[in-house]
């Protein structure tokens, strides 16, 4: 088998559905292939259905504040069936000193809240002079600096909610460049919101006012979203399972593509992967490459359903800092966020465990996981009863962790698109961890694909903090 296309896109997770899709809807007679090593599409989002529990494997919703993953939701109906929770009627906690703490939804709340003192409070707006730090600060020394340490611990549950990761060692330059950006021009963050804030009211319809952003899902779970992209693709003509990527190698004026199912050739190839899946096949054809892999943290999801005697707290979950000590590092109240998530008369929530700090606990057996994680939430879920149902969903990816040297690989990747015209990069760790990010950046490549303007430069987003 040795077969032309237009374009090859190597990964049939979101970030390969999303091009696949655009490409499909733009130019309905564009030439793709996308080659999917494993046998189903949608790569690390999968929902568990079972026993009339629908919980996730992977992630549980993305926020509706994206234009481009909204855009994708009308184009294909799936905005019709979505499901939302607005973050400001669902309230999230983080737990800290033994017990839940209700996170303030709104700027004025937070500032009213007794969370933190007013000393601390004033230490935040002290901000405006502190020097910007030099070179590539972790989070928690960036925050620490910036705003003061009261901030620590709810900085470490957002880093352990998004990332699974450790904010000590996840950099401000690689998880935040945009507000990064801002210090660095402006000389502090918050003179540099401000002047954003004045800018786009300028720009911003008076009508349109500012709002917080909803959670979505589907009533059967994410796996809808994957499904519905996968749907108009046509199996062994547009989209071929159980297709390993084994090698690339720039050939003519195109790309060689070497897989377990024989040899292809396009004009253009995307790498629709993983970073370190991505890096491997990148290896070859520039082995200059700064780094062979970056970090990961691998997470487990035990899940735990209960007779609906069993009340949970209000709203979607709550994350622990790891100055608490504590096994799990939280845990979402899925059927307070989604309907139909338990059977009749029952209720579930998911806890997870692991991430990068504690890659060795996902060593143990499911029954002594849920035992703990059980043990671990109880107490301060006040629940008195055994759960009904359990059982413990490992996730078959990991969130790449965006450490030190990340910004060089960065660098690297646009030295290597910029020798290439024909080569495309985006997934899970390229331009964020998010699924927003992942439709964002893969609608981003479809455009550069079908139009002959060449690669599209932006600036790195200013993206909101949400627990
Ligand atoms: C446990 C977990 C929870 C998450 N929770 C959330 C959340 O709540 N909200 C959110 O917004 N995001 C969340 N995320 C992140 C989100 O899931 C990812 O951003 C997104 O799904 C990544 O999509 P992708 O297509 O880039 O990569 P993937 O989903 O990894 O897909 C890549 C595909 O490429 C295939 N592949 C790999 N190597 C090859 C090869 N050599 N040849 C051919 N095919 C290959 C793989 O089999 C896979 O199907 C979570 C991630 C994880 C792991």
């Amino acid at each position: 088998m040795n077969e032309h296309y237009q374009t090859l896109i190597i990964g049939g997770g979101i970030s390969g559905l999303t091009i696949a899709h655009k490409l499909r809807l733009q130019k309905p007679g564009h030439r793709f292939l996308v080659l999917e090593k494993g046998q189903r599409t949608g790569g690390v989002i999968a929902s568990h259905r079972d026993q009339g529990y629908i919980t996730e494997i992977g992630p549980h919703g993305f926020l509706d504040n994206c234009p481009e993953s909204r855009q994708i939701l009308t184009e294909t109906g799936l905005d019709r069936e979505c499901l939302k929770a607005p973050l400001i009627d669902f309230v999230r906690y983080v737990r800290l000193n033994g017990r839940l703490n209700l996170i303030p939804q709104t700027p004025r709340k937070i500032l009213m809240a007794p969370l933190i003192p007013w000393s601390a409070k004033l230490r935040v707006l002290a901000e405006l002079w502190q020097p910007v730090l030099q070179g590539e600060p972790t989070v928690a020394k960036w925050v620490a600096h910036r705003f003061g340490p009261a901030l620590l611990p709810y900085l470490d549950a957002v880093y352990t909610g998004t990332y699974a990761g450790d904010f000590d060692r996840l950099t401000i330059d690689s998880v935040m460049p945009g507000i990064r950006a801002l210090e660095k021009e402006h000389g502090s963050v918050l003179r540099g919101l401000l002047h954003k804030l004045r800018q786009n009211k300028k720009e911003r319809a008076a009508s349109t006012p500012l709002r917080m952003p909803a959670m979505t899902s589907f009533p059967e779970g994410m796996q809808r979203l994957p499904e519905r992209l996968a749907e108009n693709l046509r199996q062994n003509q547009d989209l071929l399972l159980s297709t390993e990527v084994i090698a690339v190698q720039p050939a003519g004026n195109g790309w060689q593509v070497e897989t377990s199912k024989g040899r292809f050739q396009a004009a253009d190839v995307v790498f629709a992967l993983p970073i370190n899946a991505a890096l491997r096949l990148l290896a070859n054809i520039d082995p200059s490459l700064p780094e062979k892999a970056v970090p990961e943290a691998w997470i487990a999801t035990v899940v735990l359903g209960f007779k609906d005697t069993v009340r949970l707290p209000p709203g979607f979950g709550f994350l622990t800092p790891e100055r608490e000590r504590r096994f799990a590092l939280g845990a979402l109240f899925s059927s307070n966020m989604f309907p139909g998530r338990a059977p009749a008369g029952h209720i579930v929530f998911e806890t997870l465990v692991g991430g990068r700090r504690h890659p060795e606990r996902l060593e143990l057996d499911d029954r002594t996981l849920t035992g703990k994680a059980f043990d671990d939430v109880r107490e301060i879920l006040n629940i008195r009863s055994e759960p009904v149902y359990t059982t413990v969903l490992r996730s078959n990816g990991a969130i790449p962790q965006l450490e030190r040297n990340y910004p060089t690989l960065l660098a690297w990747r646009k030295k290597l698109l910029a020798s290439y015209p024909g080569l495309h990069i985006c997934g899970f760790g390229w331009e964020g961890i998010g699924l927003n990010d992942m439709m964002k950046s893969a609608s981003r490549v479809a455009e550069e694909i079908l139009s002959s303007a060449g690669r599209i430069q932006k600036d790195a987003d200013i993206k909101g903090v949400y627990f």
